[in-house]
């Protein structure tokens, strides 16, 4: 097997627990270097570090899967890592839907895995895990024996792999328009054309959160992709809920799923720029008691962290202008990109422009099953915060 060898400065961070081995941070390699395949990896005095998989054409150069010397990675690590991903949701209380696997957070870089009750959809981002796709659906197979695997590889950062953007039936067809249960209420997922894998788990817990503020309330929801914060708020007693997302396709489903869950009469929705609407309701002075926001990542790259901030502050802002004396904001933000500490200062700088006074409610992150590391920095993306704005 080949072996890279680390050089002496960046030991640490690796050392520490951090899986992914960048091509600056090799000190010499030694045996072919095939993408793909498997390397071992040493410290450069020759101690042990870890086992992972090597591509070239990719900025992360390794991205170690084991740092135990006597696992090999073949299919029965596969299955076992599935089984402990599997085993720890279920011990916080996962029953039917869940992030089976959060990539770095599971020791499984590069691949992600939701259940939604009996079907699953994966993810691999980077051609050493691709290439144990058919061992991945094997232990999904034998574990949960599901309904049906599906592949949501249509994402670009596969290129940078050198990989294709694809996806499909990993395993016998199926009907990919399902419907899964959260909080009470239910939901359409279009696993074949719904964003990311079609359903925003991460947010599970949170969309309870606005249960208590929204009862009697006329509600606000832009970037609301299928509805679900707009029917939980409608579950939850709100007098009035208008939904707005600039995909049709999305707000077609989240007019499905306010049926589905009765709540046609209270829930509309409209498919428009929430930019556009934000900025003209706030000249004609509308007014609403609770504005959520769960924009899009604003931006994708470091260097474009300036773009990201200004959307930010521009909606949080507009919401509060929406609010009437007393209300509730509702907003967050899914760039791992933008820390806890900036987003709230950015909340900080549009009350301030706003001329708003805010007292928080609650501050939450991702749901449970998308599990953090204080030492891998991405696994830290989601930002969910509740402020009273008056
Ligand atoms: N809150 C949702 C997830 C929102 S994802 C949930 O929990 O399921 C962000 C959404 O913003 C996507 O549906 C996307 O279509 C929408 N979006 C992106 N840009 C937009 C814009 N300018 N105006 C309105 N919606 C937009």
């Amino acid at each position: 097997m080949t072996k890279v060898f680390l050089k002496k400065k960046i030991q640490q961070r690796v050392l520490l627990g951090h899986p992914w081995i960048f091509g600056n941070e090799v000190g010499n390699v030694d045996g072919p270097v095939n993408a793909g395949d498997i390397v071992e990896v040493f410290t450069h005095q020759g101690l042990f570090v870890g086992r992972g998989y090597i591509n070239p054409q990719s900025q992360i150069l390794v991205r170690l899967l084991t740092r135990d010397k006597e696992e090999a990675i073949d299919a029965a690590f596969f299955h076992r890592r599935l089984q402990k991903a599997w085993d720890y949701r279920r011990k916080l209380g996962y029953v039917e839907n869940c992030r089976l696997i959060f990539g770095e957070a599971d020791e499984m870089p590069a691949l992600i895995i939701d259940k939604f009750n009996d079907y699953f959809v994966l993810q691999t981002l980077a051609l050493g895990m691709d290439r144990w796709k058919g061992a991945i659906v094997d232990a999904l197979n034998s574990i949960f024996s599901p309904k049906g695997i599906y592949e949501r590889n249509d994402v670009p950062v596969r290129e940078l792999e050198g990989l294709p953007q694809q996806k499909g039936f990993l395993g016998a067809p199926f009907d990919t328009n399902i419907i899964l249960r959260e909080n009470g209420l239910q939901f359409n997922v279009d696993i074949e054309n719904g964003q990311k894998t079609g359903y925003f788990l991460d947010q599970q817990d949170n969309r309870r959160a606005i249960e208590h503020i929204v009862k009697g309330a006329d509600v606000l929801e832009a970037f609301c992709y299928t509805g679900t914060f707009s029917c939980h708020a409608g579950y939850y007693g709100a007098k009035s809920v208008l939904g707005l997302d600039i995909s049709e396709h999305a707000v077609n489903t989240a007019r499905r799923n306010a049926q589905l869950n009765n709540l046609e009469e209270v829930c509309q929705f409209q498919a428009v720029n929430a930019f556009d609407a934000l900025k003209q309701w706030t000249r004609e002075g509308k007014q609403f008691d609770v504005v959520i926001l769960d924009p899009p990542a604003f931006t994708k790259s470091r260097e474009n962290i300036q773009k990201a901030i200004t959307g930010y502050k521009e909606i949080n802002l507009r919401g509060m202008k929406l609010l009437k004396p007393g209300g509730f904001l509702v907003t967050a933000s899914c760039t791992n990109l933008v820390p806890p500490s900036l987003f709230l200062e950015i909340i900080e700088m549009a009350a301030k422009d706003a001329k708003k006074k805010l007292r928080q409610v609650t501050f939450q992150t991702q749901s449970q099953d998308h599990p953090i590391l204080w030492n891998i920095e991405n696994t830290t993306y989601l930002k969910f915060l509740i402020v009273e704005v008056s």
